[in-house]
């Protein structure tokens, strides 16, 4: 399904232009974030900022453009809402679009960040339900056997909906340990582990025990995981991985991979002795950053090129190609497994930030999946690796027309799935195993990132292409 479109009067009657379907002016943009990306948003060439109505939640304010109830500089009249036509590229944050989208006209070239229920797969408890569900009907469908691709995620319980079929699950499992999340909270807030039924009937009594106070909220959503007690650990810490992901489309689903990312390191040793302890446990930098022994200039990142390296080095490429495999095959679940739920809209794109946890044995876990993975950066380099994202993100929209839409490669991004699996043209001999590089998937995360020569080549090309 999407929103209704039409084609400004400023559109209309006009041939292809070079400049691409916006026509012969700047791209107009929006954007309710302060950091990365509006830098990049206004270094980008030929762009201009549609100013203020910057993430106030609100109806612009009365500028005589559109949503201010008057007739707009296209002749058309809108009500007094966000369906305004003064911008083609918009950058707002969830809240914005949750009180906007239902009544919001888009034209036909605009460009919104978010899905409508994007929650479906960034809620920890609708991921993983709808994770169950996708894995059920795989293994009724297509055999038990099929459904083993599905063991990518710890298994979890919902709280308090699903309390009684996690109590018989614990009592199967005495002895090893769990992890309580708030659904809908982030950067570690409210987790905590544990071992013994007896601290979570003692938290259930505070959190769920019918109140006299009849105006007390409802009980917060919670899930309940268990913890993975064997992670992989670099130095002898524990580490996730964050895995930039960009789906354009979800019907036929579109998907790109991006090759750099970073690895969070817990800055304290790691060990089973101190489950209460959230610098061993939880490698958030939203946590780690207020450690006691936290040193802001070491920091706790890695590359993911680094980390590729060290794998790489360690276990051969063979194995590390294995285990990226693994990382494949959860993006792809988990995309299809909201598919048919997410309503599907040609304005809208999401860069999901997936949050990737390695086992001991090299095991890839879902940890979690954020719609707004954080754009601020920590230091120099984490600035240049999202400056570089979300340049490219940029490319790969596409708002200027100067690419052939045939891309398999734009910058860092790399296409992973359009409607199935994409097959690499060439080998990257870095991250490729021995032998046959054509029948390997068009993943490379981790591989070298040489995006500004990819991207004047990738111009160049299509330039050519487009005179002919
Ligand atoms: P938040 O949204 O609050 O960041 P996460 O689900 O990402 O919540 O968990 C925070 C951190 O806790 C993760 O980055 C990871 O280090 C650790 N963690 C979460 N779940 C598990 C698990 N099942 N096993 C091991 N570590 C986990």
């Amino acid at each position: 399904m999407s929103k209704g479109t039409k084609i400004p009067g400023y559109m209309q009657g006009k041939g292809r232009n070079p400049r691409g379907i916006i026509g012969d002016r700047e791209i107009r943009y929006k954007c309710s974030l302060q950091n990365t990306i509006l830098d990049v948003l206004r270094g980008r060439p030929g762009w201009q900022e549609v100013p203020g109505q910057q993430s106030t939640g609100q109806p612009p304010s009365n500028t005589g453009k559109a949503g201010s109830g008057t007739t707009t500089t296209q002749g058309t009249t809108f009500g007094n809402k966000a369906s305004d036509g003064d911008w083609d590229f918009y950058w707002c944050d969830r809240e914005w679009l949750h009180q906007n989208y239902d009544t919001m006209f888009l034209y036909e070239h605009q460009k919104i960040l978010h899905f409508r229920n994007h929650y479906e797969l960034t809620r920890k408890n609708l991921m993983v339900k709808n994770l169950k569900r996708l894995k059920k009907q795989t293994e009724r469908e297509q055999g038990k056997a099929e459904g083993l691709s599905f063991e990518f995620f710890p298994t979890t319980y919902e709280l308090p909906s699903e309390y009684h079929i996690f109590v018989e699950e614990f009592k199967k499992n005495p002895g090893i340990i769990w992890i309580m999340k708030p659904a809908a909270r982030a950067q570690g807030r409210g987790i905590f582990l544990f071992r013994r039924l007896k601290d979570i009937t003692d938290w259930k009594k505070g959190e769920y025990q019918p109140l006299s106070d009849p105006n007390r909220d409802a009980p917060e959503t919670y899930v309940v995981q268990r913890y993975i007690e064997n992670p992989y650990l670099i130095g002898g810490r524990k580490f996730d991985v964050r895995v930039y992901v960009l789906v354009v489309s979800y019907n036929p689903l579109k998907v790109w991979l991006y090759r750099s990312g970073f690895a969070r390191f817990s800055n304290t040793r790691f060990s089973l002795d101190s489950i209460e302890d959230t610098y061993v446990h939880l490698t958030n930098v939203a946590i780690q950053k207020n450690a006691p022994d936290y040193d802001p200039d070491k920091g706790c990142k890695w590359s993911t090129q680094q980390l590729r390296k060290y794998l790489s080095a360690k276990h051969g490429v063979d194995a590390v190609r294995k285990a990226y495999k693994g990382i494949d095959n959860i993006i792809i679940k988990s995309l299809q497994s909201v598919q048919k739920i997410i309503i599907n809209d040609k304005h809208c794109f999401e860069m999901y930030g997936y949050d990737i946890l390695f086992d001991s044995d090299l095991k890839p876990w879902l940890i979690e999946i954020n719609a707004s993975p954080s754009l601020t950066a920590s230091g120099k380099e984490d600035y240049e690796l999202k400056f570089g994202l979300l340049n490219d993100l940029l490319n790969v929209l596409d708002l200027e027309n100067r690419l052939t839409g045939k891309e398999k490669r734009i910058g860092g991004w790399d296409l992973l799935w359009e409607d199935g699996p994409i097959l690499a043209d060439d080998g990257n001999m870095e991250c490729v195993p021995n032998g046959n590089t054509t029948t390997i998937p068009n993943s490379f995360l981790g591989c070298h990132n040489d995006r500004k020569r990819q991207l004047r080549e990738l111009y160049m090309a299509a330039q050519s292409v487009k005179k002919t």
